[in-house]
């Protein structure tokens, strides 16, 4: 059972906003990129998370502290004798471990995400600790994309591979599981202890006259040029989008990039490159004062 579902970071939404509507510096861009990707990666995971039958309390996306330290889980399955910590990776090519190090096969080095795993059982280990609980943990290092390779893998149960991912889900549905107050009082624990701000934010310095005003298409990044009431194409890779959603979008970007600026029918009209009439804009934002995927809009007028 899925406790706390995944989303997209603050900072992910921050970073794609401001991508169609600016030149991202290189070293943002990549890092945009590498969020964008690695959220991919544990969408799929969970894809396989939701075949597991046993009982259980899943936790996605956690990010804890522990004396001073932060630590981000990517999903955490508590379940009755154990609990499993998982590291999802979504690296594509071809890598190998060499001793302590992790490479490409062009033999570049990349952080070692085994490392990366065994400080955060570290860190994890010492919370259960701390509030009496003694479930062990067991971690595990998942590469998700169908198109990684590992060689020289070294022997070790803690790494699952695309190819080993279904045996693994099919192996944890034969397992026993009964869950009981103490479970779900760590679950509980465990999400009250969740951090919403995350302090490794590297979100570039911004300014609203720099960034791009208008509607731009979601698959390839240019900007439309032409309105219509029900659906809108992109002048260069013609993909349609429905006019509404597109709008919706617009503000919800605009809400993501400047959260505590007031909304208008002005603001909005501008920010989106005057595409949308007037009217349609000040009707939407009626429509959705209430209830958006961001919160309640805090003002129109
Ligand atoms: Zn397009």
């Amino acid at each position: 059972m899925f406790i706390k579902e995944r989303s997209e970071s603050e900072e992910l939404k921050v970073l794609k906003a401001l991508n169609t509507r600016m030149d991202l510096p290189e070293k943002e861009k990549q890092y945009y990129l590498n969020l964008q990707k690695g959220f991919e990666g544990e969408v799929m995971f969970d894809a396989y998370l939701r075949q597991i039958a046993i009982q259980s309390l899943i936790l996605n996306d956690l990010l804890l502290e522990q004396n001073h330290s932060h630590y981000q889980i990517d999903s955490l399955m508590i379940a009755q004798r154990l609990s499993y910590l998982f590291e999802v990776k979504n690296f594509e090519g071809e890598y190998y471990f060499e001793g302590d190090k992790f490479k490409t096969i062009n033999g570049n080095e990349v952080k070692n995400p085994l490392l990366q795993l065994d400080r955060n059982v570290s860190l994890l280990r010492q919370f259960f600790n701390s509030i009496g609980i003694k479930i062990p943990i067991e971690p595990y290092l998942v590469f998700i994309n169908p198109e990684f390779t590992l060689y020289q893998a070294p022997l070790n149960s803690r790494i699952i591979l695309p190819t080993t991912l279904n045996r693994f889900i099919q192996k944890m549905n034969k397992q026993m599981s009964a869950l009981n107050h103490q479970h779900e009082g760590l679950s509980e624990k465990l999400v009250a202890s969740h951090i919403t701000k995350s302090p490794f934010s590297k979100v570039p310095h911004y300014e609203y006259s720099q960034l791009r005003k208008g509607v731009f298409c979601h698959s390839c990044g240019a900007g439309m040029t032409e309105y219509h009431s029900l659906i809108l194409k992109c002048p260069k890779c013609r993909k349609p989008v429905n006019t509404k959603s597109a709008l919706v979008r617009s503000i919800e970007e605009y809400q993501v990039l400047y959260p505590s600026e007031k909304l208008s029918t002005n603001t909005i009209y501008e920010w989106t490159g005057d595409l949308f009439p007037k009217r349609t804009i000040r009707q939407t934002l009626k429509e959705n004062l209430i209830v958006s995927g961001y919160g309640p809009w805090s003002y129109y007028e």
